[in-house]
């Protein structure tokens, strides 16, 4: 499987043989937007694209992310957070108001792909293993996520990573049912070994590395309470602002798909948030 996360999404074939939402649409002929940030862009530039446009495209995505930007930065809760929480709102009220002027029944679909839990300590992941004698890099790949360390390399030295890993006692290296269970595909790209860091510590250096410590991450494991994603559907044809407790990122494509009136494919998990 193909899978290029620094690629755009909606490109055909994003996720090899898997058909994305973008996919559906092209082959079902529907037209498309994706309001996203470039390198350099904040919330403001999206926004400004996004109600400016006068293209009528069927689907149009916004993407907003100063607010996990902010909350990494300041903490949860706090009021610079909670600045950007209320921007954020205003943008997503102003472009929803603007497009119901062209389609008073256009349904929205509002939703996070994570939540955010505070940051406790960090822990130093390389220096760990150097400490037990191993040299990452030179021996083994290393590469340091957040909140995951990710491993390649012959067996019998990985094998030495595994033991120094269980020894440090602030993290657990993914089984093969845990791996199954968050869907990492069964590619060396992903990592042969993943080390997963107990919720609220942040490795650090890592290959993300800010200047300070995050005051609150995400990328934990999901069952963590605080990391729940929130989902909101407005579609004045069929039901009126709701909010949905208990949805999960897999019930957000079934969703769009009945929105649109598109037939799931058979690989779609979750529950189209119409039917609950
Ligand atoms: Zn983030």
């Amino acid at each position: 499987m193909r899978l290029s996360l620094r690629g755009n999404l909606y490109e055909p074939g994003s996720f090899g043989n898997t058909k994305s939402f973008f996919d559906i649409l092209r082959e079902r002929g529907l037209s498309f937007d994706y309001f996203d940030h470039g390198v350099f862009d904040s919330d403001l530039d999206v926004f400004k694209r996004a109600v400016r446009t006068e293209h009528e495209k069927d689907v149009n995505i916004v993407r907003l992310l100063d607010l996990d930007t902010a909350s990494h930065r300041f903490g949860l809760g706090t009021k610079s957070a909670l600045q950007v929480l209320k921007r954020t709102d205003n943008f997503v009220e102003r472009i929803v108001s603007r497009w119901r002027e062209r389609d008073p029944e256009l349904a929205v679909l509002c939703f996070a792909d994570h939540g955010m839990i505070p940051v406790k300590g960090s822990v130093d992941v390389a220096r760990a293993l150097m400490d037990a004698g191993l040299r990452p890099f030179e021996d083994f790949g290393m590469f340091l996520d957040s909140t995951m360390a990710r491993f390649w390399g012959k067996e019998a030295i990985l094998a030495n990573v595994r033991k120094a890993l269980e020894g440090l006692g602030y993290g657990k290296i993914l089984s093969d049912k845990e791996r199954e269970q968050f869907m990492i595909p069964y590619s060396d790209s992903w990592g042969q070994l993943i080390f997963l860091l107990q919720p609220g510590l942040v490795i650090r250096p890592s290959f993300f590395d800010t200047e300070t410590q995050p005051k609150a991450m995400h990328g934990y494991d999901p069952a963590t309470p605080g990391l729940e994603t929130i989902a909101v559907l407005h579609w004045s044809k069929r039901l009126d602002g709701r909010s949905l407790s208990g949805a999960e990122m897999v019930d957000i494509l079934p969703t769009m798909l009945d929105v649109l009136g598109i037939e799931r494919p058979s690989y779609c998990q979750g529950t189209s948030l119409l039917m609950i």
